[in-house]
């Protein structure tokens, strides 16, 4: 971007001094035309007195061959003040020798023709002159061709730089683009990785909040929240809805015999067998309090309910995990309790609930390690 905007000036440089160069070169040869001018003049009026006989107007014309050279002197000195290159001083320093070779001549021509008006012996001396006047013309001519070669020169060698320049510019505002892009590029990039890091630190924080630690099922709060939608689903369906309740039987005897860590893997156990018994998707095993699970069964009649708690008891009591202390068995077992119900506008959700636990309260009361539905 620098790189740019610094050949950008140098383009601008570039061009300013080429109109400068441009404007040099005008004034050059303009005031070379003046010079030429001059010396024309000049012969005119050498010419001109010779042919008059009154030696005032001869004299008038010696006046204005002066003037004339006061011109040429101006536009000489004008041209020594610009600027010049060592070929163009060449070319002045022999206009300037041609001057001091031809000019004695020339004004003792003057000064004869204005003496002695249009005499024999005058006119040989005015030829030398005349011849003189033309060789300094001669002279500015070839300072002119040399003026208008250099500017040539000068002229091709700031094309070349400003199409030099040119190409640079392009060059590097591509450059430009492209490094402009890569950014854009990588910024998108970011932005991306960023979004999909939220996204997943999103997703575990969800997760999270929705499981439970120790076992890894869905935890107390992600059990309500699906009851609750479960319950108005099977409203608006009419069809049953089966809650079961579970307890590990004694197991405040478990933790007291073999320690809170032991109890700790004992959940994880129990969690995980249950977890291997409730296949379909639709369903909800949740570990509802320390030692009680809990499991939803949408579109679930009493008898499929009742199926499944028994198979859950059956995994349970399969693990054999030993429980010494247990009154129930010589093995971790769990005492189920299972309820259902066809929600309806004048049913509420604390009733199934109601149900199934005084159904796991009884399997409790009825000697543990067993299912009681309906
Ligand atoms: P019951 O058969 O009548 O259910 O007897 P119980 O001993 O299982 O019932 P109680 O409610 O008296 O005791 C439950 C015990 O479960 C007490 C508590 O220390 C234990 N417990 C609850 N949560 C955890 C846990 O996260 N880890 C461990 N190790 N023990 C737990
Ligand atoms: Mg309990
Ligand atoms: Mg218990």
């Amino acid at each position: 971007m620098l790189g740019s905007i610094y050949i950008g000036f140098e383009h601008l440089d570039q061009t300013r001094a080429s109109w400068q160069r441009d404007a040099l070169f005008r004034e050059k040869v303009r005031s070379a035309f003046l010079m030429r001018e001059a010396i024309r003049e000049r012969s005119f009026h050498l010419t001109f007195a010779t042919t008059m006989d009154d030696f005032f107007a001869r004299d008038e014309q010696r006046g204005l061959y002066n003037a004339k050279a006061v011109d040429f002197l101006m536009a000489r000195d004008k041209l020594i003040e610009l600027h010049m290159t060592p070929p163009e001083t060449h070319a002045m320093e022999a206009l300037i020798n041609k001057i001091i070779e031809s000019r004695p001549a020339i004004d003792s021509a003057m000064n004869l023709v204005v003496e002695k008006g249009n005499v024999e012996e005058a006119l040989a001396p005015m030829r030398v002159a005349l011849d003189g006047q033309s060789g300094v013309i001669d002279q500015i001519n070839s300072f002119i061709a040399v003026v208008e070669e250099e500017s040539l020169h000068e002229a091709q060698a700031a094309t070349r730089a400003i199409s030099t320049t040119q190409r640079n510019m392009l060059v590097l505002s591509g450059c430009a683009v492209a490094l402009a892009a890569l950014i854009g590029i990588m910024v998108l990039v970011r932005e991306i990785r960023q979004t999909q890091r939220l996204r997943r630190h999103r997703d575990e924080l969800a997760s999270l909040s929705t499981t439970d630690a120790l076992t890894d099922l869905a935890n107390r709060r992600r059990f309500d929240e699906f009851l609750g939608t479960e319950w108005l689903r099977a409203m608006r369906t009419e069809m049953p809805l089966s809650l079961i309740l579970m307890d590990i039987d004694h197991f405040k005897l478990y933790n007291d015999e073999y320690g809170h860590a032991a109890g700790d893997i004992c959940l994880q156990n129990v969690s995980l067998g249950m977890s291997k018994v409730i296949g379909r998707v639709t369903d909800l095993l949740a570990r509802y309090g320390g030692e009680e699970f809990a499991c939803i069964l949408p579109d679930t009649p009493p008898g499929a309910a009742h199926d499944i708690a028994e198979k859950l008891r059956a995994k349970v009591e399969a693990l054999n995990l030993k429980h010494e202390k247990s009154s129930a068995a010589d093995h971790v077992t769990i005492s189920i309790g299972v309820a259902t119900i066809v929600p309806s506008p004048d049913s509420a959700l604390p009733q199934l609930f109601a149900m199934a636990d005084a159904n796991l309260y009884r399997a409790k009361e009825e000697g543990r390690n067993r299912v009681v539905a309906g």
